[in-house]
């Protein structure tokens, strides 16, 4: 078998057309577009190409997107203060502090900045309100990437009530909401971590298995039922040769890019895996697309919202 491949990218794209005329709708009503505010702190080059990509896509859909860039020797409170002014910002709807803050900042820095941000424009879904009204299924801002997964399995046919789901990882910013998600859409679901025992026997009984661990190739077809729906969260980029020859047989696509490239990104899933799933989401241009998909739709949303009280 040969699973079907879920093209993220087919589906963001119409996800931006459903979201587009809202848009222009909420601008005419308003007068102004909707607004997102992303505070960038460091130069993480990974956070720069995601920043940068959620900056085009919601221009792209009419909205407006501004960038506070704060240098990586900002102190938490410089960041602290990034937020409070686009809390009061009457042209900002959604704001979001990108992950992960520098090192330097210490440990619990990302828990105080994220509990700054005002609930009704927290568009990535983290602050402990809106996770508590996330656990308890009440209308509210919800993680763009287990949304994205959702919109993804629904737009794909892919049934979700009565499946037994596998969600491997934890986080409090994809394994956690993704169960949540799952569940209240009728999934049998069970949490996988680090620390779970029996893991591939675990992930085989699983209709719906989600991989959000960070670890390459770590989903080996061991773990997946015949025919299972398999999604591949994982983002990790590799320029070890080693690792890449490991994954991938000599003159698979992806080798030969990375060959020209010095460089690829990987999901956790094994590509032996499309061998035995029925249907797959591949990295990049499967989830990715989605989460950003989603930052737009929880930025429309967070407007819609506040115009509405
Ligand atoms: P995280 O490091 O916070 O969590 C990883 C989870 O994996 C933990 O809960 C841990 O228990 C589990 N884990 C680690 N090793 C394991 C093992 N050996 N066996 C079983 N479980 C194990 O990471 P995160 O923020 O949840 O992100 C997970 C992955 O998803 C990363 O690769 C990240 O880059 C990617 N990601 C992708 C998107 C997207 O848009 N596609 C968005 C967010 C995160």
């Amino acid at each position: 078998m040969t699973a079907r491949l879920l093209d993220g990218n087919a589906l963001a794209a119409q996800i931006r057309a459903d979201i587009q005329p809202r848009v222009a709708a909420f601008t005419a009503r308003h007068g102004r577009p909707p607004g997102l505010g992303i505070v960038l702190v460091g130069d993480n080059p990974a956070s720069e190409i995601y920043v940068r990509n959620k900056l085009r896509a919601a221009s792209e859909v009419g909205m407006r997107a501004d960038l506070e860039r704060l240098p990586a020797t900002a102190s938490i409170d410089d960041v602290l203060a990034a937020v409070a002014q686009l809390n009061a910002s009457a042209v900002h709807d959604g704001l979001l502090v990108q992950d992960p803050l520098p090192d330097a900042m210490g440990r619990g820095a990302a828990r105080k900045v994220f509990d700054a941000i005002d609930p009704s424009k927290d568009v990535d879904g983290f602050h402990p309100v809106n996770v508590g009204k996330l656990v308890q299924k009440r209308p509210t801002l919800v993680p763009g990437t287990p949304l994205g997964v959702i919109e993804l399995l629904e737009r794909s046919g892919i049934p979700i009530a009565g499946a037994r789901a596998v969600v491997i990882g934890r986080s409090d910013i994809v394994g956690k909401p993704m169960a949540m998600l799952l569940m209240h859409r009728d999934a049998t679901v069970t949490i996988a971590h680090s620390k779970t025992r029996d893991l591939p026997v675990l992930a085989a009984t699983a209709d719906i298995l989600v991989a959000a661990i960070g670890r390459p190739g770590f989903v080996t077809p061991a773990f997946v039922k015949p025919g299972a729906t398999v999604v591949d969260v994982g983002i990790t980029s590799l320029s070890d040769g080693a690792l890449v020859s490991q994954l991938f047989p000599a003159g698979h696509p992806r080798r030969e890019a990375f060959a020209r490239r010095g460089t690829i990104v990987v999901g956790d899933v094994h590509p032996d895996v499309v061998n035995v799933a029925g249907a797959l989401t591949p990295v990049p241009g499967g989830v990715g697309p989605l989460t950003v998909a989603m930052l737009l739709s929880n930025t429309l949303k967070a407007a819609e919202m506040q115009a509405d009280r």
